[in-house]
């Protein structure tokens, strides 16, 4: 980041970045692009968006499937970056929405640093705290996976039945 020697964060947000050109964002007009590094690679993605809104898929998402697809289902960090969004604005327009963090969650460990361009360093836990798991059947989530790393909420309260 500024003033420093550049990383392999660095890099991941440059592979963002450059994605982000490969984007299909005729309505939104955001081109998003995201990079992980999953496997030693980095594989990368960008929005495409359809006219039916709700069928469209975010840059993290597509970055992430072609890392699975790839074979490499273990994101070690993510990058994500959007060049369209005004100097200024609200960085929490920057910020990976709640599918892809879930998505993210399946393959990525708590600790795993997710680069949000202009608006900071994030670990997967601070940005999705008590992930949805299903422990049982995935097998991401044995082994140290992702599942098995992940915090252990504290029993939920229940009501009581009187
Ligand atoms: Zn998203």
């Amino acid at each position: 980041m500024p003033g420093s020697k550049p990383g392999p964060l660095d890099e991941l947000l440059k592979a963002a970045r450059a994605a982000s050109r490969s984007a299909y964002c005729p309505y939104s007009k955001f081109h998003v692009g995201a990079a992980v590094r999953a496997g030693g690679r980095v594989f990368t993605g960008a929005n495409v968006e359809n006219a039916s809104y709700g069928l469209t898929i975010c840059a993290e998402r597509t970055a992430a499937f072609a890392a699975v697809l790839a074979g490499a289902s273990r994101i070690e960090a993510v990058a994500i970056s959007c060049a369209d969004i005004p100097e200024g604005a609200d960085p929490s327009l920057a910020m990976p929405c709640g599918a892809c963090r879930q998505v993210l969650a399946e393959f990525a460990g708590p600790e795993t640093p997710i680069v949000v361009d202009r608006a900071g360093i994030f670990t997967l836990v601070e940005l999705l705290p008590m992930a949805f798991r299903l422990r049982e059947g995935c097998p991401e989530s044995r082994g140290g996976g992702a599942g098995a790393a992940g915090p252990t909420p504290a029993s939920p309260r229940r009501p009581s039945r009187e």
